[in-house]
């Protein structure tokens, strides 16, 4: 019996990190469903589409073809067959990709991937995002919600944008997750039946070892 594993929290949580190792310890696929809105967010930008305008995004929402690969050692995305992974983190297309993914025909079409993915997995998948526990995959055999300080997480980012100032970066995923919680489709949510697991305190190591003994429960 595949296992389904959803993984929810706001950025800078460690939500990839974890999901990317536990799916390896366990023998799952892998899905980073933010990826995916990147990606469609990246193919708006280069396509010249007004990302102030829910209309016009609603409109060619079907047009991108998006691909992931669910391998947890080798991760991979990309739109029309172009290679994404390195343009989908830029800061261009992280400050609209909350745009871009309120709209619900953009969510839909991203699901109905999500969900498709899922159902192909073999063995099971670690499915990470905001919607997944309450919307994408609501059986989900494990849903863990992930939770850090406003600080914890400016400061992973940080480090991870290789020495960009904490406080502009604080800022910055405060506005974004705030958006992301109150768009009227699928918000970033913990499902009730979710495991909420405060990451402040814990090493990476901590998080993924939790995370396991749970799914093995
Ligand atoms: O996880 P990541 O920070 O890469 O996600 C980028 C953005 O994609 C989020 O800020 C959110 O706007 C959107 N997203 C979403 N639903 C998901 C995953 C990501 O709306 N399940």
């Amino acid at each position: 019996q595949p296992v389904i594993v959803a993984i929810d929290g706001p950025s800078g949580t460690g939500k990839s990190s974890t999901s990317k190792a536990v799916a390896a310890q366990l023998g799952l696929s892998y899905l980073d469903t933010g990826a995916q809105y990147r990606a469609i967010t990246w193919w708006m930008v280069t396509n010249g589409i007004d990302i102030e305008d829910p209309t016009a995004i609603a409109a060619v929402a079907g047009k991108a073809e998006i691909l992931s690969g669910t391998d947890p050692a080798h991760p991979t995305i990309t739109v029309d067959g172009v290679d994404v992974a390195g343009p989908i983190r830029t800061q261009e297309v992280t400050s609209r990709v909350s745009a871009v993914s309120a709209v619900p025909e953009v969510r839909a079409r991203i699901t109905e991937l999500q969900r498709s993915l899922a159902a192909d997995a073999e063995h099971g998948i670690v499915v990470e995002g905001r919607d997944i526990g309450t919307t994408v995959l609501p059986d989900a055999d494990l849903k863990i919600f992930l939770t850090a300080s406003a600080e914890a997480r400016a400061a992973r980012r940080s480090g991870e944008l290789k020495g960009a100032d904490v406080a502009s970066t604080r800022e910055a995923l405060i506005q974004r997750d705030a958006a992301d919680s109150s768009r009227k489709t699928s918000p970033l949510a913990k499902a009730d039946d979710a495991v909420e697991v405060d990451t402040t305190e814990l090493t990476l190591a901590q998080v993924i070892e939790c995370v396991v003994t749970l799914v093995e429960e």
